[in-house]
C-alpha cells in the first residue's frame, strides 16, 4: 500500500463519514505541526473555535498551550498537536466511549506518519487511548514506558522498540479549575527537564 502523507489524511478526513459527529460539526479537525516532531500532544475533541478554523488548540485551551509550550522553550511549530475525536461533540460534551473509538484509526495513521518519541495525552480521554487503568490525577507529569506493539502505529523515531508517554492534565481543565493551573505548569516544566536529559543522554552516545 502506498504511504500515505498528512496532506492525503487531511483528503480522506474531510470525505470521512465514519462518525455521526460529523452531522453537527462545521468540519473535521486533523492534527498540525511539524512533521517530524518527536513530541506528540494529544487532545480530546475540537472546541468551538477549532471547528469554525478546522485547526487543532486555536481556542482559549490553545492559547495557553502555546504559553505553557513557551515555558519550555517550545513553538507550536517544533511540536505535532492533534485530538482522539476529529470532530467537535455538540455544545463540547464529553465524546462518547463509541465515538472515540470509530475516529480512533485517523490518530493511530498520524501517529504511524509523525513516529513521535514522546506523546503527551492532555487530559483522561487521551490517556485513556494508551493506559486503560491509569488516571490522570495519578499520572500527570510522570513518564510511563509504552511498548511499541500497543501503540499499532508502526515503529517509532530510530526504531526504538517503545515511545514514552507523558500524561498531563487538558490545558481546559485550569481555565475551569484555577487549582490545575500550577499543576500544569510544573508538570510542563518536568516534561522539558525530561526531554532535556534525554537529548542529553542522546548526545553522549
Ligand atoms: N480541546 C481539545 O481537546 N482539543 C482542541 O483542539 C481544543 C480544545
Amino acid at each position: 500500500m502506498p504511504t500515505l502523507t498528512l496532506p492525503d489524511l487531511q483528503t480522506k478526513l474531510r470525505e470521512w463519514k465514519g462518525c455521526n459527529l460529523h452531522k453537527t460539526c462545521t468540519q473535521a479537525v486533523l492534527g498540525e505541526g511539524n512533521p517530524n516532531a518527536e513530541v506528540m500532544f494529544i487532545g480530546e475533541a475540537p472546541g468551538q473555535k477549532e471547528d469554525e478554523l478546522g485547526r487543532p488548540f486555536v481556542g482559549p485551551a490553545g492559547q495557553f498551550l502555546d504559553e505553557l509550550l513557551g515555558t519550555i522553550g517550545f513553538k507550536r511549530a517544533d511540536v505535532y498537536i492533534s485530538n482522539v475525536v476529529k470532530y467537535r461533540p455538540p455544545g463540547n460534551r464529553d465524546p462518547t466511549p463509541e465515538e472515540k473509538e470509530q475516529c480512533m484509526p485517523w490518530l493511530k495513521m498520524e501517529i504511524a506518519l509523525i513516529k513521535p518519541t514522546v506523546i503527551v495525552p492532555l487530559g483522561r480521554h487521551a490517556l485513556g487511548h494508551f493506559f486503560t487503568k491509569l488516571g490522570i490525577t495519578e499520572a500527570h507529569g510522570k513518564p510511563q514506558i509504552l511498548p511499541l506493539g500497543k501503540l499499532g502505529a508502526g515503529s517509532a523515531q530510530g526504531n526504538i522498540p517503545s515511545v514514552t508517554v507523558f500524561p498531563i492534565y487538558h490545558p481546559a481543565a485550569a481555565l475551569h479549575n484555577g487549582g490545575l493551573r500550577q499543576a500544569l505548569y510544573d508538570d510542563f516544566q518536568a516534561l522539558g527537564k525530561f526531554l532535556s536529559e534525554r537529548k542529553k543522554v542522546k548526545d553522549e552516545e
